[in-house]
Protein backbone atom coordinates (compact mmCIF):
# COMPACT_ATOMS: atom_id res chain seq x y z
CA UNK A 1 0.00 0.00 0.00
CA UNK A 2 2.49 2.29 1.13
CA UNK A 3 4.57 1.54 -2.27
CA UNK A 4 1.62 2.40 -4.69
CA UNK A 5 0.78 5.59 -2.25
CA UNK A 6 4.29 6.62 -2.68
CA UNK A 7 3.73 6.04 -6.43
CA UNK A 8 0.62 8.06 -7.26
CA UNK A 9 2.29 10.93 -5.11
CA UNK A 10 5.08 11.36 -7.60
CA UNK A 11 3.35 10.92 -10.41
CA UNK A 12 1.06 13.74 -8.79
CA UNK A 13 3.75 15.50 -8.10
CA UNK A 14 5.65 15.10 -11.83
CA UNK A 15 1.89 16.58 -13.40
CA UNK A 16 1.90 19.41 -11.55
CA UNK A 17 5.45 20.42 -12.59
CA UNK A 18 5.05 19.51 -15.97
CA UNK A 19 1.60 21.37 -16.22
CA UNK A 20 3.83 24.89 -14.49
CA UNK A 21 6.35 24.52 -17.07
CA UNK A 22 3.70 23.97 -20.12
CA UNK A 23 2.03 27.11 -18.75
CA UNK A 24 5.59 29.29 -18.93
CA UNK A 25 6.36 27.91 -22.47
CA UNK A 26 2.70 29.34 -23.41
CA UNK A 27 3.19 32.37 -21.67
CA UNK A 28 6.94 32.98 -23.57
CA UNK A 29 5.17 32.10 -27.03
CA UNK A 30 2.35 33.83 -26.62
CA UNK A 31 4.36 37.07 -25.03
CA UNK A 32 6.53 36.96 -28.17
CA UNK A 33 3.66 37.82 -30.12
CA UNK A 34 1.61 40.12 -28.10
CA UNK A 35 3.73 43.69 -29.10
CA UNK A 36 2.98 42.80 -32.42
CA UNK A 37 -0.84 42.09 -32.08
CA UNK A 38 -1.70 44.51 -29.78
CA UNK A 39 -2.40 42.66 -26.95
CA UNK A 40 -0.99 44.90 -24.12
CA UNK A 41 -2.20 47.80 -22.71
CA UNK A 42 -1.90 50.16 -19.24
CA UNK A 43 -4.52 51.02 -16.49
CA UNK A 44 -4.07 53.51 -14.30
CA UNK A 45 -4.23 54.24 -10.53
CA UNK A 46 -4.15 57.28 -9.03
CA UNK A 47 -2.78 58.10 -6.06
CA UNK A 48 -4.12 60.64 -3.35
CA UNK A 49 -2.17 63.47 -1.80
CA UNK A 50 -3.20 63.68 1.50
CA UNK A 51 -1.94 67.56 2.14
CA UNK A 52 -3.11 68.75 -1.25
CA UNK A 53 -6.40 66.92 -1.67
CA UNK A 54 -5.85 66.11 -5.27
CA UNK A 55 -4.36 63.03 -7.02
CA UNK A 56 -0.72 64.07 -6.95
CA UNK A 57 0.61 60.77 -9.03
CA UNK A 58 -1.12 57.65 -11.29
CA UNK A 59 0.58 54.65 -11.24
CA UNK A 60 0.40 52.42 -14.75
CA UNK A 61 -0.35 49.24 -14.37
CA UNK A 62 0.34 46.78 -17.41
CA UNK A 63 -2.36 44.17 -18.36
CA UNK A 64 -2.48 41.53 -21.08
CA UNK A 65 -5.33 40.69 -23.20
CA UNK A 66 -4.83 37.25 -24.81
CA UNK A 67 -7.39 34.54 -25.48
CA UNK A 68 -10.70 36.38 -24.36
CA UNK A 69 -8.96 36.92 -21.07
CA UNK A 70 -6.97 39.89 -19.33
CA UNK A 71 -3.38 38.04 -17.93
CA UNK A 72 -2.04 40.24 -14.97
CA UNK A 73 0.91 41.21 -14.90
CA UNK A 74 1.86 38.59 -11.53
CA UNK A 75 1.60 36.24 -14.07
CA UNK A 76 3.12 37.14 -17.03
CA UNK A 77 5.86 39.95 -15.65
CA UNK A 78 8.13 37.52 -14.03
CA UNK A 79 8.07 34.89 -17.53
CA UNK A 80 8.90 38.47 -19.57
CA UNK A 81 12.12 38.65 -17.10
CA UNK A 82 13.71 35.15 -17.63
CA UNK A 83 13.36 35.62 -21.25
CA UNK A 84 14.27 39.45 -21.55
CA UNK A 85 10.97 40.15 -23.13
CA UNK A 86 10.53 42.91 -20.34
CA UNK A 87 12.84 45.06 -21.75
CA UNK A 88 11.22 46.04 -25.35
CA UNK A 89 7.78 45.55 -23.30
CA UNK A 90 9.34 47.86 -21.03
CA UNK A 91 10.53 50.04 -23.01
CA UNK A 92 6.62 49.84 -24.47
CA UNK A 93 5.37 50.55 -20.76
CA UNK A 94 7.57 54.18 -20.59
CA UNK A 95 7.00 55.41 -24.17
CA UNK A 96 2.89 54.91 -23.59
CA UNK A 97 2.79 55.65 -20.04
CA UNK A 98 4.82 59.48 -20.73
CA UNK A 99 2.40 59.78 -23.99
CA UNK A 100 -0.59 59.31 -22.10
CA UNK A 101 0.37 61.87 -19.12
CA UNK A 102 1.09 64.26 -21.56
CA UNK A 103 -2.35 64.81 -21.95
CA UNK A 104 -3.73 64.74 -18.63
CA UNK A 105 -4.33 68.18 -17.05
CA UNK A 106 -2.19 70.00 -14.81
CA UNK A 107 0.67 68.61 -12.90
CA UNK A 108 0.08 64.82 -11.80
CA UNK A 109 3.00 62.90 -12.28
CA UNK A 110 3.27 59.38 -13.70
CA UNK A 111 4.50 56.29 -12.57
CA UNK A 112 6.36 53.41 -14.05
CA UNK A 113 7.42 50.00 -12.67
CA UNK A 114 11.29 49.35 -13.84
CA UNK A 115 12.11 46.12 -13.56
CA UNK A 116 15.54 45.19 -12.26
CA UNK A 117 16.34 43.69 -15.85
CA UNK A 118 16.00 46.60 -17.77
CA UNK A 119 18.57 48.19 -15.22
CA UNK A 120 21.14 45.77 -16.92
CA UNK A 121 20.75 47.30 -20.28
CA UNK A 122 23.49 49.97 -20.88
CA UNK A 123 21.20 52.58 -22.40
CA UNK A 124 18.20 52.34 -19.90
CA UNK A 125 18.94 56.45 -19.39
CA UNK A 126 18.17 57.00 -23.38
CA UNK A 127 15.10 54.85 -23.07
CA UNK A 128 14.06 56.76 -20.36
CA UNK A 129 15.65 60.27 -22.26
CA UNK A 130 13.59 59.50 -25.41
CA UNK A 131 10.24 58.70 -24.03
CA UNK A 132 10.20 62.07 -22.42
CA UNK A 133 11.51 63.94 -25.74
CA UNK A 134 9.02 61.97 -27.29
CA UNK A 135 5.77 62.78 -25.27
CA UNK A 136 7.09 66.16 -24.69
CA UNK A 137 6.65 65.47 -20.90
CA UNK A 138 8.97 67.70 -17.93
CA UNK A 139 11.11 64.91 -16.32
CA UNK A 140 10.31 66.16 -12.98
CA UNK A 141 6.47 64.71 -14.06
CA UNK A 142 8.28 61.16 -14.25
CA UNK A 143 8.35 58.46 -11.10
CA UNK A 144 10.38 55.37 -11.57
CA UNK A 145 9.25 52.47 -9.39
CA UNK A 146 11.89 50.08 -8.14
CA UNK A 147 11.53 47.02 -6.08
CA UNK A 148 14.47 46.24 -3.52
CA UNK A 149 15.32 43.38 -5.86
CA UNK A 150 17.08 45.82 -8.21
CA UNK A 151 20.11 46.95 -5.51
CA UNK A 152 20.23 42.66 -4.78
CA UNK A 153 21.85 42.97 -8.31
CA UNK A 154 23.72 46.01 -7.08
CA UNK A 155 26.18 47.32 -8.94
CA UNK A 156 28.01 50.62 -9.44
CA UNK A 157 26.51 51.28 -12.94
CA UNK A 158 22.96 50.65 -11.74
CA UNK A 159 23.52 53.34 -8.90
CA UNK A 160 25.10 55.53 -11.37
CA UNK A 161 21.88 55.38 -13.86
CA UNK A 162 20.10 55.77 -10.91
CA UNK A 163 22.08 59.15 -9.79
CA UNK A 164 21.86 60.18 -13.58
CA UNK A 165 17.86 60.02 -13.75
CA UNK A 166 17.65 61.99 -10.75
CA UNK A 167 19.86 64.58 -11.81
CA UNK A 168 17.69 65.17 -14.93
CA UNK A 169 14.78 65.67 -11.94
CA UNK A 170 13.16 62.12 -12.64
CA UNK A 171 11.86 61.06 -9.35
CA UNK A 172 13.17 57.45 -8.17
CA UNK A 173 10.21 55.80 -5.53
CA UNK A 174 11.12 51.97 -3.85
CA UNK A 175 8.05 50.35 -4.18
CA UNK A 176 6.64 47.33 -1.77
CA UNK A 177 8.86 48.80 1.13
CA UNK A 178 9.19 45.77 3.81
CA UNK A 179 8.86 43.18 1.52
CA UNK A 180 12.52 42.34 0.75
CA UNK A 181 15.26 41.44 3.11
CA UNK A 182 17.59 44.69 3.60
CA UNK A 183 15.06 47.72 3.22
CA UNK A 184 17.18 49.47 5.15
CA UNK A 185 20.16 49.31 3.94
CA UNK A 186 18.77 49.93 0.46
CA UNK A 187 17.74 53.49 1.93
CA UNK A 188 21.17 54.15 2.85
CA UNK A 189 22.55 53.20 -0.31
CA UNK A 190 20.24 55.42 -2.73
CA UNK A 191 18.37 58.78 -1.69
CA UNK A 192 15.23 57.96 -3.07
CA UNK A 193 11.85 60.26 -3.50
CA UNK A 194 9.81 58.25 -2.42
CA UNK A 195 8.79 55.04 -0.16
CA UNK A 196 6.13 53.46 -1.04
CA UNK A 197 4.90 50.77 2.43
CA UNK A 198 3.46 47.62 0.90
CA UNK A 199 0.22 46.34 1.05
CA UNK A 200 0.93 43.39 3.12
CA UNK A 201 1.05 46.18 6.04
CA UNK A 202 -2.13 47.50 5.72
CA UNK A 203 -4.16 43.97 5.55
CA UNK A 204 -3.69 43.96 9.21
CA UNK A 205 -3.50 47.16 10.68
CA UNK A 206 -6.21 48.08 12.37
CA UNK A 207 -5.81 44.51 14.02
CA UNK A 208 -2.36 44.39 15.11
CA UNK A 209 -0.47 47.11 16.83
CA UNK A 210 2.84 45.81 15.12
CA UNK A 211 1.53 46.54 12.29
CA UNK A 212 0.44 50.04 13.44
CA UNK A 213 4.55 50.82 14.91
CA UNK A 214 6.13 49.03 12.31
CA UNK A 215 4.27 52.20 9.38
CA UNK A 216 4.67 54.74 12.38
CA UNK A 217 8.72 53.77 12.05
CA UNK A 218 8.54 53.82 8.35
CA UNK A 219 6.77 57.29 8.21
CA UNK A 220 9.03 58.60 10.42
CA UNK A 221 11.91 57.60 9.00
CA UNK A 222 11.29 59.06 5.78
CA UNK A 223 10.64 62.19 7.21
CA UNK A 224 14.21 62.49 8.36
CA UNK A 225 15.60 61.23 5.23
CA UNK A 226 13.95 63.76 3.26
CA UNK A 227 11.47 61.13 1.08
CA UNK A 228 7.84 61.31 0.73
CA UNK A 229 5.82 58.17 2.08
CA UNK A 230 3.00 56.36 0.25
CA UNK A 231 0.37 53.53 1.75
CA UNK A 232 -0.39 50.85 -0.87
CA UNK A 233 -3.49 48.93 -0.66
CA UNK A 234 -5.87 51.29 1.29
CA UNK A 235 -8.92 49.52 1.49
CA UNK A 236 -10.75 50.76 3.74
CA UNK A 237 -12.06 54.19 5.55
CA UNK A 238 -10.89 52.81 9.31
CA UNK A 239 -7.30 51.88 7.10
CA UNK A 240 -7.07 55.83 5.22
CA UNK A 241 -7.79 57.26 9.21
CA UNK A 242 -5.03 55.41 10.68
CA UNK A 243 -1.99 56.22 7.89
CA UNK A 244 -3.30 60.09 7.68
CA UNK A 245 -2.45 60.06 11.52
CA UNK A 246 0.76 58.70 11.14
CA UNK A 247 1.16 61.06 8.29
CA UNK A 248 1.40 59.41 5.45
CA UNK A 249 1.87 61.66 2.77
CA UNK A 250 -0.39 59.94 -0.13
CA UNK A 251 -2.23 57.00 -0.40
CA UNK A 252 -3.42 54.44 -3.35
CA UNK A 253 -5.89 51.17 -2.95
CA UNK A 254 -9.28 50.20 -4.01
CA UNK A 255 -11.02 52.87 -1.30
CA UNK A 256 -10.25 55.90 -3.12
CA UNK A 257 -9.80 54.13 -6.74
CA UNK A 258 -8.70 50.64 -8.49
CA UNK A 259 -6.45 51.19 -11.90
CA UNK A 260 -9.07 53.01 -14.83
CA UNK A 261 -8.69 52.23 -18.27
CA UNK A 262 -6.88 56.02 -19.81
CA UNK A 263 -10.44 57.32 -20.56
CA UNK A 264 -12.12 56.88 -17.01
CA UNK A 265 -8.78 58.34 -15.44
CA UNK A 266 -8.88 61.52 -17.72
CA UNK A 267 -12.29 62.19 -17.04
CA UNK A 268 -11.37 61.93 -12.87
CA UNK A 269 -8.65 64.31 -13.38
CA UNK A 270 -10.05 66.75 -15.55
CA UNK A 271 -13.27 66.79 -13.07
CA UNK A 272 -11.19 67.56 -10.59
CA UNK A 273 -9.46 70.28 -12.22
CA UNK A 274 -12.98 71.63 -12.62
CA UNK A 275 -13.51 71.59 -9.18
CA UNK A 276 -10.41 71.90 -7.65
CA UNK A 277 -10.31 69.23 -5.49
CA UNK A 278 -10.44 65.43 -5.04
CA UNK A 279 -13.72 63.33 -3.85
CA UNK A 280 -12.60 60.77 -1.72
CA UNK A 281 -15.85 58.67 -0.48
CA UNK A 282 -17.04 59.32 2.73
CA UNK A 283 -14.56 61.58 3.89
P1 LIG B 1 2.90 47.21 -7.70
O1 LIG B 1 3.85 48.05 -8.48
O2 LIG B 1 3.09 47.16 -6.23
O3 LIG B 1 1.45 47.78 -8.09
C1 LIG B 1 0.37 47.85 -7.19
C2 LIG B 1 -0.52 46.64 -7.33
O4 LIG B 1 -1.47 46.64 -6.25
C3 LIG B 1 -1.37 46.62 -8.61
O5 LIG B 1 -1.56 45.26 -9.00
C4 LIG B 1 -2.68 47.22 -8.13
O6 LIG B 1 -3.80 46.87 -8.94
C5 LIG B 1 -2.79 46.60 -6.77
N1 LIG B 1 -3.63 47.36 -5.86
C6 LIG B 1 -3.81 48.71 -5.81
N2 LIG B 1 -4.64 49.05 -4.81
C7 LIG B 1 -5.00 47.91 -4.19
C8 LIG B 1 -5.86 47.61 -3.06
O7 LIG B 1 -6.45 48.48 -2.42
N3 LIG B 1 -5.97 46.30 -2.72
C9 LIG B 1 -5.33 45.31 -3.41
N4 LIG B 1 -5.52 44.06 -3.01
N5 LIG B 1 -4.53 45.55 -4.47
C10 LIG B 1 -4.37 46.83 -4.85
P2 LIG B 1 -1.31 44.76 -10.51
O8 LIG B 1 -1.78 45.78 -11.47
O9 LIG B 1 -1.85 43.38 -10.60
O10 LIG B 1 0.27 44.71 -10.61
C11 LIG B 1 1.00 43.80 -9.85
C12 LIG B 1 2.48 44.05 -9.96
O11 LIG B 1 2.94 43.80 -11.29
C13 LIG B 1 2.89 45.49 -9.67
O12 LIG B 1 2.91 45.70 -8.27
C14 LIG B 1 4.26 45.53 -10.31
O13 LIG B 1 5.22 44.95 -9.47
C15 LIG B 1 4.06 44.62 -11.53
N6 LIG B 1 3.83 45.46 -12.72
C16 LIG B 1 2.68 46.05 -13.15
N7 LIG B 1 2.90 46.77 -14.27
C17 LIG B 1 4.23 46.64 -14.55
C18 LIG B 1 5.08 47.17 -15.59
O14 LIG B 1 4.69 47.96 -16.48
N8 LIG B 1 6.40 46.78 -15.54
C19 LIG B 1 6.90 45.98 -14.55
N9 LIG B 1 8.20 45.64 -14.60
N10 LIG B 1 6.12 45.48 -13.57
C20 LIG B 1 4.81 45.81 -13.57
MG1 LIG C 1 4.53 49.88 -8.39
MG1 LIG D 1 3.85 48.44 -4.96
MG1 LIG E 1 3.28 45.26 -5.11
Amino acid sequence: KAKSEGRSTYHFFETGMDAELQQRRSIEAGLRLAMQRDELRLMFQPLLGLKENRVTCVEALLRWDHDDRTISPVEFVPVAEETGLIVPIGEWVLHEACRTAASWPGEVRIAVNLSPVQFRQKNLVAQVKSALLEAGLEPTRLELEITESLLLTDNESTIAALHELRGMGVRISMDDFGTGYSSLSYLRSFPFDKIKIDRSFMRDLTTRTDSQAIIKAVIGLGQSLGMSTTAEGIETEEQLVMVREQGVSEVQGFLFSPPLKPKALANLLHSEAAKGQASLKAS
